[in-house]
């Protein structure tokens, strides 16, 4: 595994094959048939759990460099966003669990209803590189809370973390199998054949959309549970009544944070007319103070990309750009330092349509492309004009407009005068090819488990 910061090894990972998947799944098949855990006491599993939680925060530095050694992201964003928040799913999907309560359905006197809900069983839970140990615990955490047990495959660019939180479960007291990792790649490898295992029950995959279609596929002949969250192109509408400073803070942080890849990123600004000079101003000299730079400075804002082929990828769009008729307004090329690694200056374009490639695919990067709208009208038909439909941005001070423009967007997710301010009880997945199903509290609970209905006679 390669540190994108300098292009240097930072040690290297045994690559999992379809036989390591064979064992793996049958010490999760064993654990889940015959071992403790789906039958515990679910005070004595929620205990655990939550024990994993505490284990990641006691090692919150090491994780937290690991983090931003295998991703090149800023040192500060590992400490005080990723890290935390993986030891918080498990803190809340503990005490989620353990306050479930069961349903039942009285028949007058004749029968009773009520509602089991038992684990599902052998969950393959397969991850991207941009938020490793953070995506990989949204899984992991319900998954063991409800008592399945699992085999985590993390993606092949950023196997550290996932490999620690398998020493962390281990120290928490998790039995043998209920946790295990394979490392490797996706594609006729180790991740599709966790998907055609006939051993696995159910697929939680985190990823691009293409993926998704290719897992669904491999999946369709065991008839696999399937949880997707896939690519997003998200819509950033600024309305002139919003609040001008806030917006263009957290319309920033939106395109930028995570160097633009974040499935949720702001990446289409669409900008009301009347304020497009005035907020563009404001908004490019602000994208070029950020600071890019060595990920373990505390001072730097914005670290490297994944890798050589995903900073290519990403460059060739704003080629791609160009010959659509986009004006670069701010960055474009790598910065001047640090004269190694795959760093992309913050990145805004305009000049280019709503149905422009850039405009419709997603770019994963610190690109972030503007668009002028007239009308409320306008702006939904842009915004809900890609394949996407992860989440948007609204930015209005009128509470009308508000309302009515979050009811007409086709996403998952709208944030109001807002952006990524997180509610693990709330729904978290994607409309049309953004995502299958949904994640989050409940709804996490309601796809690792199996529900039950006992009716009993009562006379
Ligand atoms: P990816 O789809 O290339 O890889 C994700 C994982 O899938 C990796 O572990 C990979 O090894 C595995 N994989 C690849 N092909 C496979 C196959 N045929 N069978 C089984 N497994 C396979 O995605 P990525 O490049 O790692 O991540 C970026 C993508 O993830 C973006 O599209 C982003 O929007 C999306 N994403 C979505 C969310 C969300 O919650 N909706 C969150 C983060 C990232």
């Amino acid at each position: 595994t390669v540190n994108p910061a300098t292009e240097e090894v930072i040690c290297r990972v045994a690559e999992a094959d379809s036989r390591d998947v064979d064992l793996a799944v049958a010490a999760a098949r064993r654990a889940f048939d015959e071992g403790p855990w789906p039958r515990m006491k679910v005070a004595d599993r929620c205990r655990t759990v939550r024990r994993i939680g505490d284990l990641i925060l006691q090692n919150l530095e090491e994780l937290a460099h690991l983090e931003s050694l295998d991703t090149g992201k800023p040192i500060t964003e590992s400490r005080e966003g990723d890290i935390p928040r993986a030891a918080n799913n498990f803190h809340f999907f503990a005490d989620f669990v353990e306050g479930l309560a069961s349903e039942s359905h009285p028949v007058d006197d004749v029968a009773l209803n009520y509602t089991a809900r038992e684990p599902a069983g052998v969950a393959g839970l397969i991850t991207p590189w941009n938020l490793p140990l953070y995506l990989e615990t949204w899984k992991v955490a319900p998954c063991l809370a409800t008592g399945n047990t699992c085999v985590l495959k993390p993606a092949e660019l950023t196997p550290l973390t996932a490999a620690k939180l398998a020493e962390l479960t281990q120290e928490a007291g998790v039995p043998p199998g209920v946790f295990n990792v394979v490392q490797g790649f996706g594609p006729n490898a180790a991740g599709s054949a966790l998907c055609e295992h006939p051993g696995v029950d159910l697929i939680s995959f985190t990823g691009e959309t293409t993926t998704g279609r290719a897992i669904m596929a491999a999946a369709a002949p065991t008839l696999k549970r399937l949880s997707f969250e896939l690519g997003g192109k998200g819509a950033n509408i600024v309305f002139a009544d919003a609040d001008l400073e806030e917006a263009v803070a957290t319309s920033l942080r939106a395109a930028f944070r995570n160097q633009g890849q974040i499935c949720l990123a702001g990446s289409r600004l669409l900008v009301e007319k009347s304020i497009y000079d005035k907020f563009l101003e404001k908004f490019v000299a602000a994208a070029r103070q950020i600071i890019v730079g060595d990920p373990m400075d505390p001072k730097t804002q914005m670290g490297a990309l994944i890798g050589k082929e995903h900073w290519e990828r990403v460059r060739g769009y704003i080629e791609t750009a160009k010959k659509e008729g986009g004006r670069v307004l701010c960055g474009g090329d790598r910065p001047a330092q640090p004269s190694r690694g795959y760093f992309l200056q913050p990145t805004v374009i305009d000049g280019v349509a709503p149905e422009a490639t850039v405009c419709q695919e997603e770019i994963f990067g610190p690109v972030v492309t503007v668009v002028p709208f007239g009308s409320e009208e306008e702006a939904v038909k842009i915004a809900n004009g890609t394949r996407y439909g992860l989440s948007s941005v609204v930015w209005t001070r009128d509470v009308k407009r508000a309302h009515r423009v979050a009811a007409r967007l086709k996403s998952g997710l709208v944030w109001v005068n807002c952006w990524f301010l997180r509610d693990l009880r709330t729904p978290f997945g994607g409309y049309k090819q953004s995502g299958l199903g949904r994640e989050g509290g409940r709804h996490s609970v309601e796809f690792y488990s199996e529900l039950k209905n006992v009716c009993i006679k009562l006379q």
